[in-house]
């Protein structure tokens, strides 16, 4: 591969081994220089990858890197509800510009470019493909040190073609406990795998929940696999998240930024330790 390998085939002559592996990778746009990209991925909706997507990425800004969050998931984009932000994108005829948190994480979503935040999304799957893929190749990133990039959910052509399409640093999978012993989290990891994408986390969302009448520790949905599924699946780390009423709020009420990220340290070890996407 060449020293300064952009993952865009097209535009380099070299015919080095992952030219045919690579081919489908598109360039970023030219006025963004991004280190690393982590895909947050899940077998299937409403298990908290959001969630998740949104505490790694505050745990990264808050630790001083540049981040930003990539919402990939434009059917049903939480990214900006999350952090509280209104805004529109603005753009010009070089490309988009990201919108800004309160906290400085740059942030492009669907609900950034729609009129009214509840306006339904009602297109076929290729052209969401399409708008998750602009979001990589249309918009003005600037430096950015870690993007998250909220996926689309489940294992479908929309994922599918956004894994294919930009050169990712690693994956963290998130399910729930009852999910982790189904063949569904198999498919996001086989999917990361398939991609030669290395998995930096499993992350088992809704994991136990803490009585704050008690302070007992009650695992809702069955024991805890995550520890056994980072053995099974080859997983740098990984991570369990209480259910937990305040997360909850804090979604509801705009103040992600707010939320203790400790849980996910160990995942974000991995995640400031992976690749950079053009080494
Ligand atoms: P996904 O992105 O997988 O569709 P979300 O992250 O949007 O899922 O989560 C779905 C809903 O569940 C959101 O309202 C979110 O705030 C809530 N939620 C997710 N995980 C937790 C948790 N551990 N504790 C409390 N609420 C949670």
């Amino acid at each position: 591969m060449a020293t300064n390998c952009t993952h865009d085939c097209s535009t380099c002559a070299s015919n080095c081994g992952s030219r045919e592996k690579t081919s489908l990778i598109k360039a970023p746009h030219s006025g963004s220089s991004i280190k690393r990209v982590i895909a947050v991925a899940s077998g299937k909706g409403g298990v908290g990858k959001s969630l998740v997507t949104s505490l790694l990425a505050v745990r990264a800004q808050k630790m001083g890197y540049r981040t930003a969050i990539l919402d990939a998931d434009i059917t049903g984009p939480s990214s900006m509800k999350a952090f509280g932000v209104k805004e529109h994108a603005m753009g010009s005829e070089d490309g988009i510009l990201p919108i800004r948190t309160a906290e400085g994480i740059k942030m492009i979503s669907m609900n950034a470019l729609l009129d009214r935040e509840d306006d339904p999304v009602i297109w076929r799957g290729s052209l969401i493909a399409g708008a998750a893929l602009q979001f990589w190749t249309d918009v003005i990133w600037g430096d950015v040190d870690i993007m998250f990039i909220d996926m689309p959910p489940g294992t479908g052509d929309v994922p599918l073609s956004v894994f294919q399409s930009i050169p990712l640093s690693g994956a963290v999978i998130v399910s729930t406990p009852q999910d982790l012993v189904e063949m569904i989290v198999k498919k996001a990891v086989n999917m990361a795998e398939m991609m030669k994408v290395p998995l930096l986390g499993i992350v088992e969302n809704m994991s136990y929940f803490i009585c704050p009448g008690c302070g007992s520790t009650f695992e809702i949905f069955g024991p805890s696999k995550a520890e056994e599924l980072k053995e099974t699946f080859g997983a740098a780390a990984c991570a369990r998240i209480p259910v937990d009423p305040d997360l909850t709020r804090l979604v509801n009420e705009g103040r992600i930024g707010e939320a203790d990220t400790g849980c996910l340290a160990a995942v974000f070890r991995a995640v400031e330790t992976s690749r950079p996407i053009n080494s």
